[in-house]
C-alpha cells in the first residue's frame, strides 16, 4: 500500500480535532494538543480515532501535555485495543498560523521515538494540516526518516444522493423500460408545463442555432441552485430561506444582466415542494427566454459546450 493511502480518520473525529482547536483559540487565543490512537483495520489501514485532550499548559505559541496524563491515556487505550500494532498520534493546533513543524514540534516528535514508527498531526483553523510518519527503525535498520503524508478523511457514512447526481443520471443513463419513470421525472416543471425534452427526441429536431449570450454563467448558476435545493431537501434550511436563496441568486444574475433565463420561484407548500424537488433538476427551476433557448441550453449541457 502507498503511504498516502495508509492513514484514515472519520470526518467526525477530524472535526473533533478542529473543534478543540477552535475552543482554545476562541477562549484564550492558545494552541492546544492531545492524543489519538491509530489502530490497523482488517485491510491494514490505520484508523485514527479516540481524539482526546489531556491536562496541559498552553500559550499562543506552545502547548505541552502533562506527562502523567500521557501515561494514563496510553495505558487506557493500550488495554482497550491490546494490539501491538497500535500507535498513538500526538496532535496539536497552530490556530491561525500555518500548519508546519516548528523546532519545538520536532523535539516533541523526537520524544516519541520508538522501535518502529510514530505519528504526529498539526492542524490550523483553516483545516490545513501536516501529518507526519516518523520512521525510526525498519526491518531492524536504524534509520530515521520523516514523511509528511496524507491523512485521508473518511467522509460521512451513508448514501447521499445529490441533485447533481440526479441530473447526471438523467443525462447519462437510459432505461429500457423507462417510459413511466421519464414521465415522472420530467412531469413537473415550475410552470406546470409538460417538458418537451423526452417526447421530442433532440436528434429529430431541427432548430436554428441561437447565440447563447449567457452561457458563461450557466453551469455555475445551476450549481448554486442545486446547492440551495440540496440544503432545503436535507432540512438544513427552511422554505423561506430556500426562496430567499433563490432570490439572492436571481439578483446576482440581474447584476450580470442575464436575460436568456431567470429563476422561477416555486409557489408550492413546503410538503408539495419537498416531494417535487426529489424529481427535479436545478435547470427546471429556470425559466428560459423561449423554447429555442431552453432546448439549446439543455442540449449544450447534455453534450458539452461547442460553437
Ligand atoms: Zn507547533
Amino acid at each position: 500500500m502507498k503511504l498516502d493511502k495508509l492513514f484514515h480518520i472519520s470526518e467526525k473525529d477530524w472535526y473533533k480535532v478542529i473543534s478543540w482547536a477552535t475552543i482554545a483559540y476562541d477562549k484564550d487565543k492558545n494552541e492546544i494538543s492531545g492524543l489519538a490512537t491509530a489502530v490497523p483495520d482488517k485491510d491494514n489501514r490505520y484508523i485514527i480515532s479516540d481524539i482526546e485532550i489531556l491536562k496541559q499548559s498552553n500559550s499562543g505559541s506552545n502547548t505541552e501535555l502533562e506527562a502523567n496524563s500521557v501515561t494514563e491515556y496510553k495505558m487506557k487505550y493500550g488495554m482497550k485495543y491490546n494490539n501491538p500494532k497500535m500507535k498513538y498520534v500526538w496532535w496539536h493546533s497552530h490556530h491561525t498560523m500555518e500548519a508546519f513543524w516548528s523546532g519545538t514540534d520536532e523535539n516533541e516528535i523526537e520524544a516519541w521515538k520508538n522501535n518502529s514508527f510514530s505519528l504526529a498531526l498539526v492542524v490550523n483553523l483553516k483545516q490545513e494540516y501536516k501529518f507526519r510518519v516518523s520512521l525510526w527503525k525498519a526491518s531492524g535498520l536504524d534509520i530515521e526518516e520523516h514523511y509528511d503524508t496524507t491523512l485521508n478523511i473518511i467522509r460521512k457514512d451513508g448514501v447521499n444522493v445529490t441533485e447533481g447526481m440526479k441530473r447526471k443520471y438523467k443525462e447519462l443513463c437510459s432505461n429500457k423500460s423507462s417510459y413511466v419513470q421519464n414521465q415522472m421525472v420530467s412531469h413537473w416543471n415550475v410552470k406546470g408545463n409538460q417538458r418537451q425534452l423526452w417526447d421530442t427526441p433532440l436528434y429529430n429536431t431541427t432548430f436554428d442555432k441561437v447565440a447563447l449570450k449567457d452561457k458563461a454563467y450557466y453551469s455555475e448558476i445551476c450549481e448554486s441552485i442545486e446547492e440551495c435545493m440540496d440544503e432545503f431537501i436535507s432540512g438544513e434550511i427552511s422554505l423561506k430561506k430556500f426562496k430567499k436563496g433563490l432570490k439572492t441568486i436571481q439578483s446576482k444574475m440581474d447584476k450580470l444582466k442575464i436575460t436568456d433565463y431567470k429563476i422561477s420561484i416555486p409557489l408550492e407548500s413546503k410538503e408539495e415542494l419537498l416531494n417535487k424537488l426529489q424529481y427535479t433538476f436545478s435547470t427546471e427551476l429556470l425559466e428560459f427566454k423561449d423554447k429555442l433557448h431552453e432546448r439549446e441550453y439543455e442540449r449544450n449541457e447534455n453534450h458539452g459546450w461547442y460553437n
